[in-house]
């Protein structure tokens, strides 16, 4: 219904929602948010066959494969901890108490929200170390 009504009446969504197969379906370009904060943001082939952020890797890793082929081969990431509250963000980066990459400088600043290839953005210190 939703790409129906886009194609007949030009339009763009904006559209919000867990379920990354069904936001995979649905989008053009998938921005990945974690504490309030876009942390990634490419076109969808692009971030869901090579992410960059370390949460964005952990949700892709997430997706259940229809696949039994391709699921056997997946390794699932798992995070420690929870969320923060947003009212307590941590300083630097906001994702640096789950992250399983963290360094100093993670605590000391935000990382810049910056273009690591074509039109594909990340906000961590360490994309370029990580990937
Ligand atoms: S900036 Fe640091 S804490 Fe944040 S995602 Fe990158 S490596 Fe992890």
């Amino acid at each position: 219904m939703f790409e129906d009504l886009q194609q007949k009446l030009g339009l763009t969504y904006l559209f919000i929602a867990h379920d990354l197969l069904v936001v995979r379906h649905i989008s053009s370009r998938i921005a990945v948010m974690y504490l309030g904060k876009m942390v990634e943001l490419a076109s969808t082939d692009e971030i869901c066959d090579h992410p960059l952020h370390p949460y964005t890797k952990a949700l892709m890793s997430a997706v259940p494969m229809p696949d039994p082929n391709v699921a056997k081969n997946n390794k699932r990431i798992s995070l420690k901890g929870e969320i923060p509250s947003p009212l307590n963000a941590p300083s630097g980066c906001p994702f640096r108490t789950r992250c399983p990459y963290a360094c100093d400088k993670c605590a000391e600043s935000m990382p810049e929200f910056k273009e690591a290839a074509p039109n594909h953005f990340v906000a961590c210190h360490r994309a370029d170390e990580i990937n």
